[in-house]
């Protein structure tokens, strides 16, 4: 593991930083690593719980104090050996800061934190959420079976490289609001019929933002964010379905003044496969077989999801619409929605032949008052016995 960042680094902010600095910086930094925003990325889960361990730490006067005075040992090697010596998991993360995010969900549970630029109170900023994208990609079953990652061109707000999505020109910084002082609400004293009363309402000078710019990156015009196309990289589970919408975390467009990105979501539309049809998990094959074989018997190739063979035992006297099921050789159960794979699920129909020729219209004929070729036989004997009767 590379060597711990300093706690201050961590969040962006320095020694002086307030409670509020501190609440502010974790929050934007936790919801940018969220998990579910960025699922499956180490990475972002390495910077997720490397900010929850700082924010609990710096967010604790006392500890704060401490680590400000004997840094990450703690006094005299106290604090259990040191903050964080045994490393945060995800749980921990969730049931401390709750307050902060306002409840965890799973998949899709993440919605509850788009409002959260617009839904502050007392002196808190905004932070600008990037709004979402949505997409459609068309998927075969087999990359169904298997998840594929797809690429696609988008089109959508990135930061600005002018002025690094400050929105400020020329390496000047957006300024503490004259009218607000930083908090982005001010207060107004109305009269009322039940007499004065005070309201907190959005800063009309910085809408909210607790700064302003005076000098506009000419790039952007000051929102921090431009037009642009990006490559991105989008990773299908396996085990989606037609109209399913798989949400891609922190892949849609840049939030202004350096927020937090907007997310993708993904339209599942699923191509005709002319071999296999889907049930749920299950995937159903035709099997057409030919009358001698369903008579007497024998071995069928059956195809697969993956593209390789599967050999079919076909019993003598296979009747038509029988099915077989090939287990586990289906689709996969969707990541957190269930467990398991389905079947292969081979319905078997005899073929009739459509045209004959002399020969064949004869020997068929030929069956046609044995005994056991008539469809209300009862008789069980084997299908040997039934040709030697037929040829004897
Ligand atoms: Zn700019
Ligand atoms: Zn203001």
């Amino acid at each position: 593991m590379a060597e711990k960042r300093d706690y201050y680094e961590v969040l962006g902010l320095d020694k002086n930083a307030s409670e509020d600095d501190i609440k502010k910086a974790y929050r934007k930094l936790a919801i940018k690593y969220h998990p579910d925003r960025n699922p499956g990325d180490k990475k972002a889960e390495e910077k997720f719980k490397e900010a929850a361990e700082a924010y609990d730490v710096l967010h604790d006067p006392q500890k704060r104090q401490q680590y400000d005075q004997f840094g990450f040992n703690g006094p005299q090697g106290g604090f259990g050996g040191g903050f964080g010596g045994g490393g945060m998991d995800m749980d921990d993360i969730f049931s401390m800061f709750g307050d902060i995010f306002g409840g965890h969900g799973g998949f899709g549970g993440f919605g509850g934190f788009g409002g959260f630029g617009g839904g502050r109170g007392g002196s808190q900023q905004r932070v600008y959420r990037g709004t979402d994208l949505r997409l459609k990609v068309k998927l075969s079953l087999q990359d169904i079976a298997s998840g594929v990652t797809k690429k696609f061109k988008v089109k959508k707000d990135v930061v600005c490289t002018h002025c690094h999505g400050t929105g400020a020109e020329g390496g000047s910084q957006p300024e503490t609001c004259p009218t607000c002082h930083g908090s982005g609400v001010v207060a107004r004293t109305v009269r009322t019929p039940l007499g004065m009363m005070t309201t907190q309402s959005e800063c009309p000078t910085c809408h909210g933002e607790g700064t302003v710019i005076k000098n506009k990156c000419k790039e952007c015009g000051g929102t921090g964010v431009v037009k642009g196309d990006e490559i991105v990289e989008i990773e299908i589970p396996a085990g989606v379905e037609e109209g399913m919408v798989v949400n891609v975390g922190g892949k849609g467009n840049a939030g202004p003044h350096n927020g937090v990105n907007g997310d993708i979501q993904v339209l599942i539309e699923e191509e005709k496969n002319d071999t296999f049809t889907r049930d749920k998990q299950d995937i159903i094959y035709n099997l057409l077989l030919d009358f001698p074989t369903a008579a007497l018997g024998g071995e069928v190739q059956i195809p697969t999801i993956n593209g390789s063979k599967v050999t079919l035992k076909i019993e003598s006297g296979t009747q038509p619409g029988k099915t077989v099921r090939l287990r586990g050789k289906g689709l996969p159960a969707l990541r957190g929605y269930g467990s398991g794979t389905g079947d292969l699920v081979v319905k078997i129909s005899v073929y009739v032949p459509k045209t004959l020729t002399k020969e064949e219209r004869k020997a068929i004929e030929s069956l046609k008052n044995c005994e056991n070729f008539k469809s209300d036989s009862t008789t069980k004997k084997s299908i040997f016995d039934m040709f030697k009767n037929c040829f004897n």
